[in-house]
This record gives C-alpha cells, structure tokens and sequence, in this order.
C-alpha cells in the first residue's frame, strides 16, 4: 500500500520536529495496517536461560598452580625422559636427567615428546644458568616447538632465551613467536631463577590439498603475564625466510639444544592438556 505524499511530509515533519516516538509510529503507519507487538519480555524466567548437560569434569588442581591438574600428562617429572625421544632419529633422548631437573645436551641435538598433540595446554619451567655468558642470541638460547614438524628445527618455535638484561631483536627475545610474534612485555626473571611458560596452543587445521583453512593460535603466560594473546601465526617459525604452512596432523612438542656456545640451559616440570 503506497503511502500518501502528505502523510509522507507529515511523518518527516514530525521526525524533523523531534516527536515522541508514538506520535512517528502512527504518521508512518498506512491505513489499515495493524502493528505486531513484540512478545512480551516479562513472559521470560530465569530457567529459560540456564543450561544442566554436559556437566564439565571434575578436574584435581596442582597442590599450586604449576604442578599439573589430575588430568594432565606429565612429559618431564624430573625422574627420567621416559616421554622424550632424539628430534633427528627417534632414538633415546640423551638430555641430562639429575635432581629432578633436565639439562640440555647441545651435542645430542633437540628432543621432542613420543606423544604427539592437536590443541593443548601446557606449563614448561626453564631456568637460565647463574652464570650464563654470551650475548645476543648467544646467551641461553633453546625454544619450546610447539609442534614439531620435522628434525632440526622445523616447526613453531616459542623463544626461550635470556632476556633479562640483554639486548638482541625482538621479535627473538624470550616470549616471542620465534620472528613473529613479539611479545606484549618483558616478564624475565634473574638467570639462576626458574621461569614458567603456560600455553595455549590450537593447532592450524589444513585442507586435504595441504591447503591452509584455519591457522595456528597461541596465547602465552610467562612467568604469569600474559605475553601473546591468541596470536595468529604465519606459519612455521622460519631463521631465515618467511614463514609458510605445512600441513600436519598431530606432532610431537620438541626442546631445542642451539648451536651457541653458552652454558646450557635447564627445564623441569612439563605437562600438557589435550583440548581435542
Ligand atoms: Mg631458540
């Protein structure tokens, strides 16, 4: 139904006025028509909104908050390297293993989990030697992958290092997305002191065409200061070049042994969280 030129004028007259809102609906509305009054919001209960199933599970926390929950698994309890293998052959993981603590050993190359992941969390404790020397990204360099796509290191890097009083490129420092992702601060401790990593990795998903669909997120806690929050990665974590995808499945998380002569550094209590 058309509306008449002069009903028209009047309703822009009346909105141009400012007229109460009625006064606009009645100008506006053609002959005849009947308005639909929207259900009425008091009909709505407190009930309406609240949901029962699926109850979450029961989950155990840590006696504090790095020891792992009741549903974690343990990769490092400081006792053996029971869930680490050789990143170059797969053969035993030849790491140090002494009062609970694992030292790299830069000449055995990096290691990595038997187990491979999707989407977790993890917690990682690192410690920077007392008297650790070098400069740059010669001093205390190794990294956590966060999935490792191959030996060497391939794969997505988060940097460890010591940051603490040294200077290098930032988007290399402790906390960065290796070349990608520099961190929001700069939460490191002392060297001599442990450092904590919590993570939230989701996993990039890929097309049967090895196609990109979704890519890799991370969100990172150092030392409890969120550092990356759900940072879209570019692809792998690239030394030299640009990053780029390759697909995967699942894959295990590795621990880097770099090639720099400081003093190696030392990790303990690693567990992760499946979020499949
Ligand atoms: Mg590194």
């Amino acid at each position: 139904m058309r509306i008449q030129s002069s009903r028209l004028f009047a309703f822009v007259t009346l909105v141009a006025m400012g007229a109460p809102l009625c006064a606009q609906q009645q100008a506006a509305a053609p002959q005849g028509a009947e308005r639909q009054a929207a259900p009425a919001p008091a009909a709505a209960k407190p009930q309406d909104t609240e949901v029962w199933e699926p109850v979450p599970n029961v989950v155990a926390p840590g006696a504090n908050n790095t020891a792992p929950p009741s549903d974690a698994i343990v990769l490092l309890d400081g006792k053996n390297l029971d869930e680490w293998v050789s990143a170059q052959d797969k053969a035993p993981a030849k790491w140090t293993v002494a009062s609970g603590v694992l030292t790299v050993n830069k000449a055995a190359g990096n290691i990595e989990t038997k187990r491979t992941f999707r989407n977790y969390q993890l917690h990682i404790e690192w410690k920077i030697p007392e008297n650790i020397t070098g400069t740059g990204q010669a001093r205390g360099n190794s990294g956590v992958f966060l999935a490792s796509t191959g030996p060497g290191d391939a794969g997505y890097e988060l940097q460890v290092l010591d940051s603490y009083n040294n200077k290098t490129y930032v988007n290399g420092q402790a906390g960065s997305i290796y070349k990608q992702g520099i961190p929001l601060v700069n939460p490191s401790r002392k060297p001599g002191e442990w450092q904590t990593y919590d993570v939230l990795w989701t996993a990039p998903i890929f097309n049967a065409d090895g196609s990109l669909k979704t890519p890799a997120y991370v969100t990172v806690f150092f030392n409890g200061v969120l550092v990356q929050n759900h940072f879209e990665l570019k692809g792998e974590t690239r030394y030299i070049g640009q990053p780029f995808y390759k697909k995967y499945d699942a894959a295990p998380i590795k621990l880097q042994a770099h090639g720099d002569p400081s003093e190696p550094i030392s990790f303990r209590n690693i567990w992760v969280r499946e979020l499949n």
